[in-house]
């Protein structure tokens, strides 16, 4: 099993579906800490990237690999959103897609899943100048990758690297809640940003979700 465009298409719907089921949760968290639009944020990026991918296979001119689709939904990000997350996600995304534009001769679906998260979350800490622990999606994202990468190396199938990608996330965003927030707006808070996970870490959370929902077991 690859991450073929049917497979990444189908994963954009799923994410847009889980930030609308999620959407309180979100708003809920980005109140706490931020402005309380990351909920908003997310569902309208995710849903102008599934209807754009929708209105395409209608004309035929649907997107022909996960690259392309991973092209359209950080294209979709940065023009349908605002804020801190919009941009950075959305440029972390076309990263990833760059980096499967160029197929690695004999590489394991895990591997190329692997190398697409490593190269979102290399892109996303150097455009957010985010290291780990600074309390953002960061500390979802790089864990995720590790895992992934320890997956693939164990040649786990493509469903158990995206477990292991998600179950590692969720421990990240976790393990946001206690601390102090140095990026973003949450960093206006200072020690008061303390006691709730970050908005963007629980997001990447769903997001890796959806796609075990789409590719899992
Ligand atoms: P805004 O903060 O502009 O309202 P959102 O609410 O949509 O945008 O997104 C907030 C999330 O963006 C935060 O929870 C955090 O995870 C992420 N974020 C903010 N600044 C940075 C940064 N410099 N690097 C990485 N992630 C960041
Ligand atoms: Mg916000």
């Amino acid at each position: 099993m690859s991450l073929d465009a049917a497979r990444m298409s189908a994963w954009v719907a799923r994410c847009a579906d889980l930030m609308t089921e999620h959407h309180a949760e979100l708003t809920e968290l980005d109140t706490a800490i931020g402005d309380g639009d990351h909920g908003d944020n997310l569902v309208r990026g995710f849903r102008a990237a599934t209807e754009q991918i929708t209105e395409r296979a209608e004309v035929g001119k649907a997107p022909q690999s996960a690259s392309e689709v991973l092209q359209l939904l950080g294209a979709s990000l940065l023009s349908h959103v605002g804020g801190a997350s919009g941009p950075l996600l959305g440029t972390a995304i076309l990263a990833a897609a760059k980096s499967l534009e160029a197929p690695v001769e004999g590489e394991t679906p895990s591997q190329t899943f692997a190398r697409m998260l490593e190269s979102g979350s290399a892109d996303l800490a150097r455009r957010g100048r985010a290291e780990l622990r600074d309390k953002t999606m960061l500390d979802a994202w790089e864990p995720a990758a590790c895992a992934a990468r320890e997956a693939a190396d164990a040649s786990a199938p493509l469903p158990e690297a995206i477990e292991a990608a998600t179950t590692a996330a969720a421990e990240g965003a976790e393990r946001t809640k206690p601390l102090r927030a140095v990026r973003g707006r949450a960093s206006y808070l200072g020690e008061r940003s303390r006691g709730h996970v970050d908005p963007g870490a629980r997001s990447a959370v769903l997001i890796l979700q959806a796609g075990l929902d789409v590719v899992g077991n």
